[in-house]
């Protein structure tokens, strides 16, 4: 993702939820959007609520920093608390923007396996759902930079396991990043050992893939079919439901609100429909804008609003 995360000084403004009308009825799987920690994960929960999510997405670290934090049992027990009593059925982090698994660079790599160890004990430790994770940029050559990916995401798994299951996301194909195909994903998941694999699917964005050349505008069923030939549906453990500012097969990472960009809303409605995604969580990563509800709830709203039977 590259858009819609709020800046850690980003606090909930005092607002009225009312305002922004009722939440139309949602029977469907989880759906929801990413979500702020300020102030320590176990305050996401209460957030999810506010813009009626039943899914959320969080960091468990600050994304595009280095350190580590430790999330220790206390934490972790104030987090479920918090979850317990709130509305959200499906947890999943994202993992940092530094990580490059695929990276040539031995210094690099070795940072990148350790803190990607680090998200996954974290996960486990908070009992997520799943783990989205962006495939590396393999910089000098894609087999090896495939080959490298594998084996850190090998490496952090056997030392980790718990609850969380790993889901890489497909990417919009910009530069050197791998995953920017069905068939790279496959490559990528058949280099992990099998008994490993077991604890890995696919997150797939629509903006990504968008922008990587899968039209879900004009071919929107069709994808859908050659999702399933290649990875298999039951495979597909979450979607990012993100409109993009970019043109069909830009191979750009740009997120935008849903009906306000080159996707349009058609697609979001059908994916809210679409039987094969019945089993699917969806997960929001567009702009917030001046606060943290406003444009997610409305986001939300429309979603729901797309439902068979709400129209
Ligand atoms: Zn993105
Ligand atoms: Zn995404």
């Amino acid at each position: 993702m590259t858009a819609g995360k709020p800046s850690a000084s980003a606090k909930v403004k005092p607002y009225d939820v009312s305002r922004l009308g009722p939440m139309p009825p949602y029977h469907g799987p989880p759906l929801g959007a990413h979500v702020s920690t300020v102030g320590g994960v176990a305050q996401a929960p209460a957030r999810a609520d506010l813009i009626g999510a039943t899914a959320m997405q969080i960091f468990t670290k600050t994304p595009n920093q280095w350190k580590e934090p430790i999330i220790n049992e206390v934490t972790a027990s104030a987090f479920r608390a918090a979850l317990a009593t709130s509305g959200v059925q499906f947890t999943n982090s994202h993992d940092s923007y530094l990580i490059n698994l695929a990276s040539p660079d031995p210094t690099i790599r070795d940072r990148s396996i350790d803190s990607f160890s680090r998200e996954v004990e974290r996960c486990n430790i908070l009992h997520l759902d799943a783990l989205v994770s962006h495939p590396g940029n393999f910089i000098n050559d894609r087999a090896s930079g495939i080959a490298r990916n594998a084996d850190g995401i090998t490496q952090a798994l056997e030392k980790h396991s718990g609850p969380t299951r790993l889901l890489m996301e497909g990417t919009a194909g910009q530069g050197t990043v791998i995953g920017s195909t069905f068939e790279e994903l496959a490559d990528l998941l058949n280099q992990v050992p099998a008994a490993l694999r077991a604890r890995i699917g696919i997150c797939l964005d629509t903006c990504h893939l968008y922008s990587a050349g899968y039209d879900l505008v004009n071919d929107f069923a069709g994808v859908w079919t050659r999702f399933d030939d290649i990875l298999g549906l039951d495979r597909l453990g979450c979607l990012h439901l993100n409109d993009s500012k970019t043109p069909f097969g830009s191979h750009k990472d740009r997120h935008e609100l849903i009906g306000d960009g080159s996707i349009g809303k058609g697609p979001f409605a059908n994916i809210i429909n679409e039987a094969r995604l019945g089993h699917v969580p969806k997960v929001l990563e567009t702009p917030k804008g001046d606060d943290m509800v406003t444009n997610d709830r409305k986001m939300l709203r429309m979603l729901r609003g797309f439902a068979d039977g709400n129209g």
